[in-house]
């Protein structure tokens, strides 16, 4: 007998990823009916705010018609092909040049794959294939931090930071070493400045590379503003900092702007916010609004170079995916980068970055709440039983769990990750809907606060 429901078809059929599956068998799913502009709605009817963008990623919203036209051209006109041994296509080429004009300058080479952590694997192999190129083969650890995200295939799950991408996955699995998390309020000594802070962090990172030996280090990975490791801003000074001493010992910097790219921290790229240059940067997510699969890594003129001067000795690059700049995915993504520009929507997240930053700062003083923070139109808000001592409540991430269901309930989809309730619009959101947002969640605040009273929690 079939489930006759989809309720129970879900909970039949499905292996759901990132999630607790003997829970889901009990609650099963929400499941998401259609779009419109910033909202989703689900098979009830029940209209939400989408105050995450899906997955940090629908930029132009749920409802851009065009990117579905541009698909279903697509589709008819050439849907697939493949860009391996000097094969090729308008789409591929067209978003390749874009995506060359877009990010900073020097960037200048495009590679894709189907996915953020497809990206990042590629990136590591690219450094292992360079310096086995250029005859240093023991040139191959990667730097890292703790609460990084970088994916979860086997070697972008070991550039990740984070427990549960790791534990019982036997992970990591080639050599990485991870330092400090760049976030002052959660990781500052005692009376340690932010000044203090960046550089106490700096040093631990030239002493690593002292220590394992600057021959040994390949790359340092990061995310400009940490994302899924619950929403970290760098303290000022910090990246220039650690692109000084990348350079200083020949260790090749990859910005991971998966999230960050395309206007998100209110600068086209999170490196510009931030003041530094990257040698690769890995794009993704808001590439293509995550309408199709797609994510690109740019690369400068010396990474080029090193990589090519390496297959014309070995006769390939032996590296590539069946999907890496399928036509209609690269279609898509050069639509979808129109629109971003034609709309201004890196402009819009840059003009509405007080609005929304100040608005969530307002609830910096409420009794659940530890730390707000935030750039552009990405904001994380940390809670805490105790905002001095910043002791979590237990058990750990219960409270952002809480606060995220509650905010459901109001109408309002955001994420928990771990002790931080995380925030990422659509870049087409208005000041309406961003008051809208703010209200919702507000709102889920207080009754969380109730229910904390309740429980004896606070
Ligand atoms: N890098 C960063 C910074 C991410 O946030 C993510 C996904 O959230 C990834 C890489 C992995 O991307 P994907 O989920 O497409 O594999």
């Amino acid at each position: 007998q079939r489930p006759n429901s989809l309720h129970a078809a879900d909970i039949a059929y499905t292996m759901h990823p990132y999630t607790n599956m003997r829970l889901h068998e009990e609650k099963g799913p929400m499941i998401m009916s259609h779009g419109d502009g910033a909202k989703v709605y689900d098979t009830e009817g029940k209209e939400y705010y989408e105050a995450l963008a899906g997955l940090w990623s629908v930029a132009v919203g749920f409802s851009e018609n065009r990117l579905a036209d541009v698909a279903y051209e697509q589709l008819k006109k050439l849907p697939y092909y493949h860009t391996f041994a000097h094969k090729s296509h308008e789409p591929s080429i067209r978003l390749a040049e874009k995506l060359v004009e877009m990010t900073p300058e020097g960037l200048n080479k495009v590679f894709f794959t189907n996915s953020g952590s497809e990206a990042n694997d590629t990136v590591v192999k690219m450094v292992w294939f360079l310096n086995n190129g250029l005859g240093r083969p023991e040139k191959k650890k990667f730097l890292s931090r703790n609460k990084a995200y970088h994916g979860i295939t086997i070697a972008s799950g070991s550039l990740t930071g984070l427990p549960a991408n790791q534990k019982d996955f036997d992970l990591p699995a080639i050599p990485v070493t991870h330092l400090t998390t760049p976030h002052y309020w959660k990781f500052a000594e005692e009376g340690e400045t932010e000044e203090q802070f960046t550089a106490r962090l700096l040093k631990e990172l030239e002493d690593t590379i002292l220590a394992e030996g600057p021959e040994t280090i390949g790359a340092f990975i990061g995310e400009p503003v940490m994302g899924a490791g619950g929403v970290m801003v760098p303290p000022e000074g910090y990246w220039p900092g650690v692109a000084e001493i990348c350079k200083k010992y020949d260790i090749l910097l990859v910005a991971d702007e998966v999230i960050n790219g395309f206007g998100r921290t209110g600068k086209p790229f999170g490196c510009e916010r931030f003041g530094f240059t990257p040698d690769i940067l890995v794009t993704s997510k808001q590439l293509t609004s995550s309408y199709m699969p797609l994510a690109a890594i740019v690369v400068n003129d010396k990474v080029y170079d090193a990589i090519a001067d390496n297959t014309a000795k070995l006769g390939t690059f032996g590296h590539g995916f069946t999907g890496s700049g399928h036509p209609v995915a690269c279609a898509v993504g050069l639509e979808n980068l129109k629109i971003i520009e034609e709309k201004d929507l890196m402009g819009n997240a840059e003009r509405l970055e007080p609005m929304f930053q100040d608005g969530l700062r307002k609830f910096a003083d409420h009794p659940l709440v530890g730390e707000v923070r935030g750039v552009g139109l990405i904001a994380g808000v940390e809670l805490a039983k105790n905002r001095d001592t910043r002791e979590a409540f237990e058990p750990a991430g219960s409270m952002a769990a809480k606060v995220v269901a509650l905010c459901a309930e109001e109408g309002l989809i955001v994420r928990n990750v771990y002790e931080t309730v995380a925030f990422c619009p659509p870049l087409i959101v208005t000041e309406d809907d961003l008051t809208e947002i703010l209200a919702r969640f507000g709102r889920a605040l207080d009754r969380a606060l109730d229910w904390a009273k309740s429980e004896g929690m606070v």
